[in-house]
């Protein structure tokens, strides 16, 4: 059932957030496209706003069920409540936890991701993939790429020589969180918007010493903007990083769809066809938790983004 215990039949999650309109929105009278109708159902229709269709010719709207949809007025509690709280529990029994953040820039994705509050013992690390090269945030240091290290013994995948801080509250977690955002954003200005163009993860290990020392992760995923590369991009760094994204979403698609026992037996392979998969690969296999929160901005000037968004929520489930 949505939001309770993973189980091996249901490890995944798909909760779509709709955030509310931004006073350019609003001033520009863009109409709303998205309704959200129930709290697990919402539809989407194309021009001419939602509310038209829904009242005129109902046959022509999309309509999408997802375990768990958060409309306008959704508070960040509520999103953590009903999204990710309920399997962070399960952490403690050894049980990787991802949580993803997909969508189109500018649709909610880091502002949903202000979710962690976790008075534990930790160790936080945070690292963004660009490019399919892997960066660590807490520690940018000579900007050098980090290498994927795979240890079939425990399990894990994980970043060679990722900074990792030990934390023990969630102001320090979120320290952590926010330090690395920073450092995301400077290297913004140097890359031109490299934060919309590179996926964000932090990583917390938890290791739990009982009679079975147990040890998992907990992951939370920025995803770049899964907008389209505009047609028009004629600028071979921006073609570059369409591609690489692309890549890696697509690849993250995949195993994901094999999670839910839909995917083809070939997904063992598609880890490696992209760093993000790839550091995630001992999170996404065994005893593993995934809560997708899919952010949706609600303008019909946006409409072809979010629709794709959901599009790509609706394969995961
Ligand atoms: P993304 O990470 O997907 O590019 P952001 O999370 O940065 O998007 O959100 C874009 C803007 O919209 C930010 O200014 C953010 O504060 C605001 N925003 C996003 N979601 C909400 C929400 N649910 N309520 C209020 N403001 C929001
Ligand atoms: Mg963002």
């Amino acid at each position: 059932g949505a939001g309770g215990e993973p189980s091996k039949e249901c490890p995944i999650l798909v909760a779509v957030r709709v955030r509310p309109r931004n006073e350019k929105e609003l001033a520009s009278g863009d109409p709303p496209c998205v309704r959200v109708l129930s709290r697990s159902h919402l539809c989407i229709s194309k021009n001419e706003g939602v509310n038209q269709y829904l009242n005129s010719q109902r046959g022509r709207v999309n309509d999408y069920e997802f375990d768990v949809v958060f409309d306008e007025t959704a508070t960040q509690a509520e999103v953590y409540q009903r999204s990710t709280q309920p399997r962070v529990a399960s952490v403690l029994d050894g049980y990787s936890l991802t949580v993803f953040a997909y969508g189109a820039t500018g649709s909610g994705k880091t502002h949903s991701m202000f979710v962690l509050t976790l008075p534990l013992l930790l160790y936080c690390g945070t690292a963004q993939v660009y490019n399919d090269r892997l960066y660590d945030l807490l520690s940018p240091g000579d900007g050098a790429p980090l290498r994927i290290r795979e240890d079939a013994r425990r399990g894990v995948t994980e970043v060679a020589g990722l900074t990792r801080r030990r934390v023990s509250s969630a102001a320090e977690a979120l320290e952590c969180i926010s330090e690395g955002n920073h450092n995301r954003r400077v290297g913004s200005t140097a890359h031109n918007s490299v934060s919309s163009r590179s996926h964000a993860i932090l990583q917390v290990h938890v290791r739990s010493d009982g009679v079975q020392e147990c040890s998992a992760v907990m992951s939370l995923v920025d995803l770049a903007g899964s907008e389209r590369a505009g047609a028009a991009a004629k600028d071979r760094q921006r073609l570059t990083e369409a591609s690489h994204i692309n890549q890696s979403l697509l690849a993250l698609g995949n195993c994901i769809n094999a999670l839910s026992g839909e995917g083809d037996a070939q997904c063992q392979a598609k880890y490696r066809d992209s760093k993000l998969t790839h550091l995630l690969k001992g999170s996404l296999e065994g005893h593993c938790s995934v809560v997708m929160i899919v952010a949706v901005a609600p303008c019909s000037g946006t409409y072809e983004d979010s629709h794709n968004a959901l599009k790509y929520a609706n394969r995961a489930k």
